[in-house]
């Protein structure tokens, strides 16, 4: 089995990780996004196969009798993610490193399966507060998901010491150039 390098990137949303994530993609032509399998409804503009695969539960669950996801969890109240490890030799196949986008707790849990071949990155807002800003601005959640975020960006903050490095997104393009700095030199050595 062919394997590269696996760069896991964590982030609260509405951190700006995903633009951050398209800026890395765009520099770096050696990482493909990791598409990840989820049972949450594709947002407008979303992509089947492109953002995610969009499971049923009972489709999802089927994967998980398989044995098919590296690690999968439920991110949030009746929501499952997971990522397959399918996508990641897909990845490989193509002699590329995934760019692997998930929370906390998956994150940790690839390290702990691949410890040597992967690096985890932690991209923090600089505040819960803008955090909270920049949700209602994307206008894409109800009170009660929006506070469940809030909830889980703040408990997450606790572990981005666990993460190899840490990348605090206060200016996009500051941010962007430390984040294609550190995983060039990753996948460089
Ligand atoms: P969203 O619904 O905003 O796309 O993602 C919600 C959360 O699920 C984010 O923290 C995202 O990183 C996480 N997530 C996305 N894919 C996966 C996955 O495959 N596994 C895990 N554990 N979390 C994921």
């Amino acid at each position: 089995m062919a394997t590269g390098k696996i760069i896991v990137i964590t982030a609260p949303s509405g951190s700006g990780k995903t633009t951050l994530v398209k800026r890395l993609l765009d520099s770096c032509p050696h990482l493909a996004f990791s598409i990840s399998a989820c049972t949450r409804k594709p947002r407008p503009g979303e992509i089947d196969g492109k953002d995610y695969y969009f499971y049923e539960e009972n489709e999802f669950k089927a994967q998980i009798e398989k044995d098919a996801f590296v690690e999968w969890e439920m991110v949030y109240t009746g929501k499952y993610y997971g990522t397959l490890k399918s996508e990641l030799q897909r990845i490989w196949n193509a002699g590329k490193s995934p760019l692997v986008d998930i929370d906390v707790q998956g994150a940790l849990a690839i390290r702990e399966k691949y410890p040597d071949i992967c690096l985890t990155i932690f991209i923090e807002a600089p505040s819960l507060d803008i955090l909270r800003e920049r949700l209602r601005i994307r206008g894409t959640e109800t009170d009660h998901s929006l506070e469940e975020r809030i909830n889980k960006a703040s408990h997450e903050l606790t572990f981005a010491p666990k993460f190899d490095r840490i990348v605090i997104n206060e200016h996009l393009d500051k941010a962007t150039s430390e984040l294609i700095e550190i995983v060039e030199k990753f996948t460089r050595c």
